[in-house]
């Protein structure tokens, strides 16, 4: 085997490895294997003590493990943590910072070579292999301790991050004496919720599949027999619809899956899993992917192709399931955090409104459109917290800390109370801002901002209302399409759009032409790209689709029959030639619906500013458009060059980064020359300290979450234009980012607005 493919094989065989002891077991074995030396460590840093201490070993006393330790001053191991980098020696006793560990036995090993374990920035361990003989490692040698170690890293740090969460659920004894446990993630949606998990899974997604414990061992049992008798009938009924279509090498795939139904061994593997008191979902889910790793290590290409068939098989039996499953009524408890691999619009609607107090996604992040929608319903949600072991934590009991991104599990006593106080601070400023309803959002030297909301959901109509929006910026008309099997009608979505423009009309209704590709995507549409967010998506799509683009606006003119409140809005806009041919087709329905005889309005049309493209061709723009709205969602991410839903990089995702603030005050600057209508719809129009810049800047309108508008509408009315002027110009100069929150965030606290700053919270000073 190549060292390549050997390397490959390690880093699988730690991934899959149930916790991490094993994982380290298992590292320290196969390299010592592999590198055919005589001694092979882990050290890792304990967050309490900060010392190495040694965690794994092949070749030294395994009586040392966890008993011996290094600060990270001491010996060569302490040396490669705080260097980070590399330490190969020939011998190691001669190293002016050698320590020698008694009862490791290392005294009789000479040649020695560690390498760092680096996640994110961050030493937290020491690799280190050693030998008897006095020589030093050579270059590939110790090529390959870098490449192993930079790619266990992750997989370790994970493991142990993961690890945490196996203490016992309810522990005896005060619960005020256990450590809480947390876990990092980004914001979705602000605020604090405390309840109790309930995870939710893709349909057929089996690596979203919880663990549940059961009571009706018998009726689980039962599930299973059903769904495995109605895949192997599906697998026939396809078998035999196909036989004279199918090559043989392919009929013969679906023999091979009736027999893996019908060899007793897996569906045995799966009841004895259930009668241990797993529910048939999980019980399906442990054995169905222990044989995908298994398979996909194994070194022959035939049976490695294997484990795609057995997880299709898993697939199959897991639908089935839940087709079943759902029959049953699913409970919520009273404050459900839900919690998914992938957060979707399409889960929201599980729970009802009232029993959902939080949620949590462990991919993501704070512009996934997930969060975007958990904003505007108000429900604090924690995106991309990669190493919440979510299948394990079905019914745990967490507090959800969406002003940190940190999700507490099995919390002690004092964190409860803690946050119990935010959550109460929480609902008496909620209730104060419900005042501010019927008053304009003015300045204190009369500066009329207007307040607009985003949209996607009927329900978000009301909460705009109930708060008192001026108008809706953004109505996201991909949101009903994603709830949906297949793409609604003309006269459904006439009827969707209808309910919109009439309960805000005689105000402005703002709507998107379908938005989908990037990370929103329609079940029955699928988009398949390697790069989603510089592909297949928005206008593009819908440029190459006109019958779905056609119908589209066909239904947006027909809803605003009679009450001429619409206007249209173009997402993704890149090129001039891209709006001509939206135009084009704009006014072809136009033309359709009059010659059908309807006495509509012909709506102002507008182009969305999301892409650097289009930030420098305003002026191009103007003579085909009637006005102006920047996504400064997006346009963040492609200024900055940094995947709005990727959580690696979700620090680097900054909405008060210079340079977005620069092309923010360019685009206000060149609408106003060239006299348009410049709105904002982005998430930073929702942030009370980013409205005030926008509002400085000159933008006419700013359109945000229902949820957000009373806080900006109290920070707007608690301001000077003046100050906000002042404020931009001090803001304009800064280079850093960080430099430019704190100054919003004293500014907003100088305007007695501390209420509208992040609460204080616990363990933070
Ligand atoms: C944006 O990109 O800022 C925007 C409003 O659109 P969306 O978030 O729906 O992509
Ligand atoms: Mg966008």
């Amino acid at each position: 085997m190549s060292v390549l493919a050997k390397l490959r094989q390690i880093v699988q065989e730690v991934s899959a490895a149930e916790d991490l002891e094993s994982a380290l077991a298992l590292t320290v074995e196969r390299i010592r294997d592999t590198m055919k030396t005589e001694v092979c460590s882990i050290y890792l840093l304990d967050g309490t003590t900060q010392r190495y201490v040694l965690r794994a070993t092949e070749g030294l006393n395994k009586d040392a493990v966890g008993q011996v330790s290094l600060s990270p001053t001491e010996g060569v191991v302490g040396q490669v943590g705080t260097r980070a980098e590399p330490i190969n020696l020939e011998d190691a006793s001669t190293h002016p910072a050698f320590l020698y560990l008694k009862s490791t036995g290392e005294e009789r090993y000479h040649a020695f070579l560690g390498v760092p374990i680096i996640h994110q920035r961050t030493v937290f361990g020491v690799l280190v292999v050693q030998q008897r003989e006095m020589r030093r490692f050579d270059e590939s040698e110790e090529a390959f301790m870098v490449t192993i170690s930079a790619q266990l890293a992750g997989v370790i740090a994970h493991a142990e991050a993961t690890g945490s969460i196996n203490i016992e659920p309810n522990a005896k004894g005060s619960s005020a004496d256990r450590p809480a446990r947390h876990f990092n993630g980004v914001v979705g949606s602000p605020g604090v919720a405390i309840g109790e998990v309930r995870v939710v899974s893709l349909s057929a997604d089996l690596n979203g599949v919880p663990d549940k414990s059961i009571k009706d061992i018998e009726a689980e049992l039962e599930a299973l027999d059903t769904a495995v008798a109605a895949v192997r009938q599906e697998i026939t009924e396809i078998a035999d619809m196909l036989a004279n279509r199918l090559r043989n090498e392919e009929q013969a795939l679906f023999q091979v899956y009736l027999r893996m139904l019908d060899d007793n061994a897996l569906v045995t593997e799966i009841r004895e899993k259930i009668k241990a008191g797993n529910w048939a979902q999980g019980a399906l889910r442990e054995v169905i992917l222990a044989h995908v790793r298994e398979f996909s290590m194994m070194d022959d290409a035939y049976l490695r192709e294997r484990a795609s068939d057995i997880r299709d098989l898993g697939r199959r039996v897991l639908s089935c399931l839940q087709e079943g499953a759902s029959a049953r009524i699913q409970s919520y408890p009273d404050n459900t955090i839900l919690v998914a691999d992938e957060l979707s619009p399409a889960m929201f609607g599980l729970v009802p409104e009232e029993q959902l107090a939080g949620m949590i996604s462990i991919s993501g992040s704070g512009t996934s459109h997930a969060a975007i929608l958990a904003r505007s319903m108000g429900i604090p949600t924690i995106m991309g917290v990669v190493d919440l072991p979510h299948t394990r934590i079905e019914g745990r009991h967490v507090i959800v800390d969406g002003y940190s991104g940190r999700v507490f599990v099995d919390p002690n006593d004092d964190l409860l109370n803690a946050y119990s106080d935010i959550v109460k601070e929480e609902r008496a400023i909620a209730a104060g801002l419900d005042k501010l309803k019927e008053l304009p959002a003015e300045t204190v030297d009369g500066h009329r901002m207007p307040l607009w909301v985003n949209t996607g959901l009927t329900a978000d109509v009301e909460r705009s209302l109930e708060r008192g929006a001026e108008g809706i910026g953004l109505y996201r008309t991909e949101i009903p399409f994603m709830i949906r099997d297949f793409f609604p009608s003309e006269h459904e979505q006439t009827e969707t759009y209808r309910r919109q423009l009439e309960l805000f009309a005689p105000k402005t209704v703002t709507m998107r032409t379908l938005d989908i590709g990037g990370d929103k995507a329609l079940s029955y549409f699928p988009i398949e790209e390697e790069n989603p967010f510089l592909g297949w998506r928005g206008i593009r799509v819908t440029l190459d689709h006109p019958e779905i683009f056609l119908v589209q606006v066909r239904a947006m003119l027909r809803a605003s029959e009679g009450l001429n409140n619409l206007r249209i809005m173009l997402p993704m806009v890149t090129s001039v030639h891209e709006v001509e041919a939206a135009l084009r087709q704009i006014d072809q329905a136009y033309n359709e619906l009059c010659e059908e005889g309807l006495d509509i309005r012909k709506p102002p049309v507008g182009i969305m500013i999301e892409v650097p493209a289009a930030v420098y061709q305003i002026g191009r723009f103007a003579s085909l458009i009637d006005f102006i709205s920047v996504g400064s969602n997006d346009l963040t991410q492609y200024l900055l060059a940094v995947d709005r839903n990727n959580p690696r990089v979700a620090g680097l995702y900054a909405s008060y980064h210079p340079s977005v603030l620069l092309a923010l005050q360019h685009i206000a600057h060149e609408a106003q020359r060239v006299n348009k209508q410049v709105s904002i719809c982005g998430e930073m129009a929702a942030d009370p300290g980013g409205a005030l810049l926008l509002m400085a800047m000159g933008y006419d309108v700013l359109s945000m979450n229902a949820n957000n508008l009373p806080k900006v509408k109290l920070a707007i009315r608690s301001v000077s234009y003046k100050d906000a002027l002042t404020l931009l110009g001090r803001v304009m100069r800064m280079s850093d980012t960080d430099e430019i929150h704190a100054a919003l965030r004293s500014a907003l606290q100088e305007s007695g607005l501390t209420q509208l700053t992040r609460p204080e919270l616990p363990g933070e000073h």
